[in-house]
């Protein structure tokens, strides 16, 4: 028997009007915060008998411990049980929790996996809120949206720093570089289908994500995994099946069929989108991009800036900047959105000849994708340590200095054919 839940058992009101409710320094009781120190959420799925229905657990201090204002670690892991519960579902349910903790009064949550902050703020304190019912509030939400797999539901809630380092350690991350890897061996040829995303339509109504294994969602949280089993578990949902049999131009990607569901889903605003070239018909973005990509001409390249970073690129131009005429859900050719992951993979931009465009980025984002892009450019290139190739901004913010520092080091973009 299944029982739907409708009353969350908490202190404070539970609605969409609270998810863009801003917490400030001065009206917060606590914060968990990613950046600083371990934390960690997860969605694991267990055996029936390993989990007892809405069992909420507190490992560590609650909230009354902690000093007005500190910061600390916080790790919570839902395990689910159901005859139909898939492990593929878990990243789905796990990218709701923004949505569901977000509609708490007075919390405010970011970010995803190991990079997570929350905010509870002193009103919210105030009125009895305490860890439990972070548990109460996922329990609740989970078993209401996903009743259809999830037969069983319980949540561990640790706030112990050594527990924290733990769980994201030892249980979380690999679990995350499992589920990436897997993605990483996949390529566009080798599936049958790729998916379409429409769930940033509240916000930019004409715009469509095409999924690919190589390509996912600009938000950088829905792989072609996502993407699938956020349509086996809602058929009518915001992802659908796009065949792609009607090959129109391979080297740009682009397909009748793809045209046809993007046309449809975008309510006739787009004709055409490419899966792989920024120029020539380049899909939309909406607003959550991680990164923007723009042509820098002087260089015969690209710059890339994400989201976290503050400061001017050489195309002249912030992170804010670029995204006031990258979104919206409009075609601008010579300017993209996309996830971090796409970075370094071989169908980034690839008609107009790949990742040995990239002149530019972040030097955060640099060490972020090192490895990866390496190993990409050594595939595709022969190139060694190609990361070492591009431009940061401790290395030029000026175009000039940029195409000085690209000349000394080689860098293959200034070898390619133009791309205006
Ligand atoms: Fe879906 Fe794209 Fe929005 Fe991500 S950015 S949620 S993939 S529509
Ligand atoms: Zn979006």
């Amino acid at each position: 028997i299944k029982i739907k839940i409708t009353n969350i058992d908490i202190p404070v009101a539970f609605a969409s009007a609270f998810e863009g409710e801003i917490i400030r320094k001065g009206d917060m009781q606590v914060e968990f915060d990613g950046s600083r120190v371990d934390c960690v959420e997860l969605v694991t799925m267990k055996e029936m008998s390993e989990v007892e229905d809405h069992k909420i657990e507190l490992i560590g201090p609650d909230l009354d411990e902690f000093e007005v204002g500190s910061k600390h670690s916080i790790a919570y892991v839902v395990e689910v049980a159901g005859k139909s519960m898939q492990a593929d579902f878990e990243p789905v349910f796990e990218r709701k929790f923004h949505s569901y903790l977000n509609c708490i009064e007075g919390v405010m949550h970011t970010g995803q996996r190991d990079m997570i902050r929350i905010r509870v703020s002193k009103d919210a304190y105030d009125a009895g809120f305490r860890a439990k019912h972070i548990g109460e509030v996922l329990y609740a939400q989970i078993k209401n949206e996903f009743e259809a797999v999830v037969d069983r539901c319980q949540v561990k809630i640790y706030t112990n720093p050594e527990d924290c380092t733990k769980v994201r350690h030892e249980i979380a991350i690999p679990i995350f570089d499992k589920r990436d890897e897997r993605l990483a061996s996949m390529t566009d040829e080798a599936v049958p289908v790729y998916y379409s995303c429409i769930m940033c339509q509240a916000f930019s109504p004409s715009h469509v994500c095409v999924v690919t294994p190589e390509r996912l969602g600009l938000c950088g949280a829905v792989s072609w995994f996502d993407a699938k089993a956020t349509h086996e578990l809602q058929p009518n949902g915001p992802c659908q099946v796009v065949t792609k049999e009607r090959v129109i131009d391979e080297r740009i990607g682009e397909y009748e069929d793809v045209n046809e569901i993007v046309k449809k889903l975008s309510q006739g605003a787009l004709e055409d989108v490419s899966l792989y070239s920024i120029m020539e018909k380049p899909m939309t973005s909406c607003g959550c991009f991680e990164c923007i990509c723009g042509i820098e001409p002087f260089s015969n390249g690209v710059c890339i800036a994400n989201r976290e970073y503050a400061g001017q690129t050489p195309l002249g131009m912030t992170f804010p900047e670029l995204a006031s005429m990258t979104g919206g859900g409009v075609q601008t050719p010579g300017f993209m959105g996309h996830g971090k992951h796409f970075i370094a993979s071989k169908k980034f931009m690839k008609a107009e000849g790949g990742v040995g465009r990239i002149v530019w980025m972040p030097k955060d984002l640099k060490e972020q994708v090192r490895d990866n892009l390496n190993k990409t450019a050594k595939e595709l290139y022969g190139i060694d340590d190609f990361v070492d190739m591009i431009g940061d901004e401790t290395i030029a913010t000026d175009p000039e200095e940029l195409v000085a520092f690209l000349t000394e080091k080689g860098h293959p973009a200034l070898g390619m054919d133009p791309m205006m």
